[in-house]
């Protein structure tokens, strides 16, 4: 694989007004600490300025379609199925829009990673439409509305710039609020080292692993310490333990 960044091109989502409306009723349903998600029918045609996905309907989960129990979004099996089927069907392409919770960021997480890295194989194997898009939405406690979008197609990876929402007598544009921080900026040299020293593949394996380390103290902590240092982002430490002075020359 090669090493190095793809380039992204811009894309641009265009919507009504009444869709926009459903979508934000629908994916802010269990605001504020909880995600709730939706998936989409789209067209997408290239402009000069890049490409346009246009929603064209929502495919609202149904009863028991998302899992309920968890505050993050898990889509079940029988509801991809059926978006697949649809997009089958109208010969349509699908995507995912799903919120974080309120005053979150609309950053990707890396279970956002893994889910874009399968729907991006799943749905274009249903008919001839192979682009998939993957919105996040969030909003604050004022009611600003973040949002951060990326697609795949032709070979292509996309980022979305804008949303034009269209309504009988306006047009609103809103600028996607994805914009990397300093410390995203730092997080992607850091990752890019570690695609030249391990390889794309297995950096990726590090960064979207879980490690559990049982025991915390003079093995646990330095190997946590590396693994970190490693690319590792997600970690249950066990100890059954308090951290006190007697044991802090033995701690990482
Ligand atoms: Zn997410």
């Amino acid at each position: 694989m090669a090493i190095g960044q793809k380039i992204k091109q811009a894309a641009t989502v265009r919507t009504t007004r009444a869709l926009r409306e459903r979508l934000e009723s629908l994916i802010f349903s269990r605001y504020p600490d909880k995600e709730w998600a939706t998936y989409f029918l789209f067209v997408t045609h290239r402009q000069p300025e890049g490409k346009v996905i246009t929603v064209v309907d929502l495919i609202e989960p149904q009863r028991d379609d998302l899992d309920s129990t968890t505050a993050i979004v898990r889509f079940t099996e029988p509801y991809s199925l059926r978006a697949a089927l649809e997009k089958q069907k109208r010969g349509l392409c699908v995507g995912v829009i799903h919120s974080h919770p309120q005053d979150y960021g609309v950053h990707p997480s890396p279970l956002d990673d893994n889910m874009d890295s399968y729907y991006r194989d799943y749905f274009p194997a249903f008919g001839k439409e192979v682009a998939y898009f993957s919105l996040i939405f969030s909003r604050t406690e004022k009611g600003d509305i973040r949002f951060s979008g990326r697609g795949w197609g032709d070979n292509k990876e996309f980022q979305l710039t804008e949303i034009v929402t269209v309504s009988d007598n306006e047009i609103r544009r809103a600028t996607a609020g994805c914009q990397p921080s300093a410390a995203a900026g730092f997080r992607n040299q850091y990752h890019e080292r570690f695609e030249q020293i391990y390889g794309a593949d297995a950096a990726a394996r590090l960064r979207n692993a879980r490690v559990t380390i049982i025991g915390a103290s003079g093995t646990g902590s330095p190997a946590a310490h590396v693994l970190a240092r490693a690319g590792v982002e997600s970690f249950v430490l066990i100890d059954p333990q308090r951290l006190a002075k007697s044991n802090l020359e033995r701690l990482h």
